[in-house]
């Protein structure tokens, strides 16, 4: 018997979608972007999958070292460093590279005093101002890690797209601009472009790519999707009918009874809702594939169901699959119905949903 609601992950999908970016990005490095749980596609089961690739990019010292726990031999790499003085010593055992992109991270490490020095990535803001050294600060910093002997020779160079996934944004112009402008002389490796970079700033893609979103088969752009570039989603989100029901024109479904059927109709239940993920603001028209077709859901998402109108002729029966988003349902679609992104969908699953890792 198969677990419901779960999340089954095509590792044939993963690993198409690995080469994919290859091709795309045919002279750089690949850092998969592996943070969130694989972006709630099993940590693990992602990175086994993504074999192939040159390093992982992470979020969390403990997201790292889950890694280095499962038997991971690869480069990775903290993508905000590390946040305590502590955490220093333990980078140097497990061999992870750690991001640098503030002062106090930069005084840590000048004042530790390491058994071996450590890969460092220099953070350069190029215009996004959430992280990183400013350009006018870069020359200095760069300088100071130079004659840090805690740093391992050469120092690697990174920064950050804030609009690349708007095709048509001058700021990502700007951005290439300073970033190239600064680093081209640096001997150390330079990165810049996230899965919106990789796929639509080829010119940006330097010695890595960092793609996250386009390795588990989604376009970062709203109103595009993965397949139109080659791409093909790796989670499928499945769960069941668990009930199917008779409704008459005029009555009300769910709390605060505030949808009423316009005619007679059948509804169905979903075992799944914001106790698993499914977020409970997925308003009237969300769409939910059924044997085939796109059903609506009504009504209010609830803990553990949602419902659906599934049409006055539904066949549909008890036990039947209801796919909440995959290939057939694109999960750009969903976000874009619920007014959110597909990054938020397949990160906030929750650990009652079961993921699978198919063949
Ligand atoms: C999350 C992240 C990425 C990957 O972004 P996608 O849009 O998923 O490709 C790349 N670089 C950094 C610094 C990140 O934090």
């Amino acid at each position: 018997m198969k677990p419901f609601p779960r999340a089954e992950i095509s590792a044939r999908a993963l690993k198409k979608n690995l080469s994919r970016m290859r091709q795309i990005a045919p002279k750089s490095k690949i850092m998969a972007v592996v943070k969130a749980n694989g972006y709630g596609h099993g940590l693990l089961n992602v990175a086994r999958c993504f074999s192939e690739a040159d390093g992982f990019g992470l979020a969390r010292l403990e997201e790292a070292l889950a890694l280095r726990d499962g038997g991971v031999k690869a480069k990775l790499v903290l993508l905000e460093g590390f946040f305590r003085q502590a955490d220093l010593m333990t980078l140097v055992e497990h061999d992870i590279d750690t991001v640098i992109h503030n002062e106090v991270q930069l005084t840590m490490l000048e004042k530790s005093s390491l058994v071996k020095p450590i890969t460092v990535w220099l953070k350069l803001d190029s215009g996004m101002h959430r992280l990183g050294f400013t350009p006018e600060q870069f020359t200095q910093v760069y300088d100071r890690l130079e004659r840090c002997p805690q740093v391992a020779k050469p120092i690697h160079i990174m920064s950050h797209f804030a609009c690349a996934d708007e095709p048509d944004n001058p700021m990502t112009v700007q951005q290439l601009r300073v970033f190239d402008g600064l680093t081209k002389k640096v001997a150390g490796e330079r990165t810049l472009a996230n899965s919106a970079g990789s796929l639509y700033w080829p010119e940006s893609q330097f010695d890595w790519v960092r793609p996250g979103i386009a390795l588990y088969g989604v376009s970062p752009v709203v109103g595009d999707l993965g397949c139109n570039h080659g791409l093909e989603p790796a989670m499928e989100l499945i769960s069941q009918l668990i009930a199917v029901r008779e409704h008459k024109a005029g009555e009300p479904v769910g709390y605060g009874c505030f949808w009423h059927a316009k005619e007679d109709t059948k509804l169905g239940v979903v075992a799944i809702g914001y106790g698993d993920g499914y977020p409970r603001n997925a308003p009237e028209g969300t769409p939910v594939w059924i044997n085939g077709r796109r059903v609506p859901v009504i009504g209010r998402v609830s803990m553990d169901m949602l419902t659906v109108d599934l049409g006055k002729m539904a066949t549909d029966c008890i036990g039947d699959d209801a796919i909440l988003w995959g290939k057939k349902l694109p999960v750009e679609d969903v976000a874009q119905h619920i007014g959110t992104i597909a990054y938020e969908l397949v990160t906030k699953l929750t650990p009652r949903v079961t993921v699978c890792l198919n063949e």
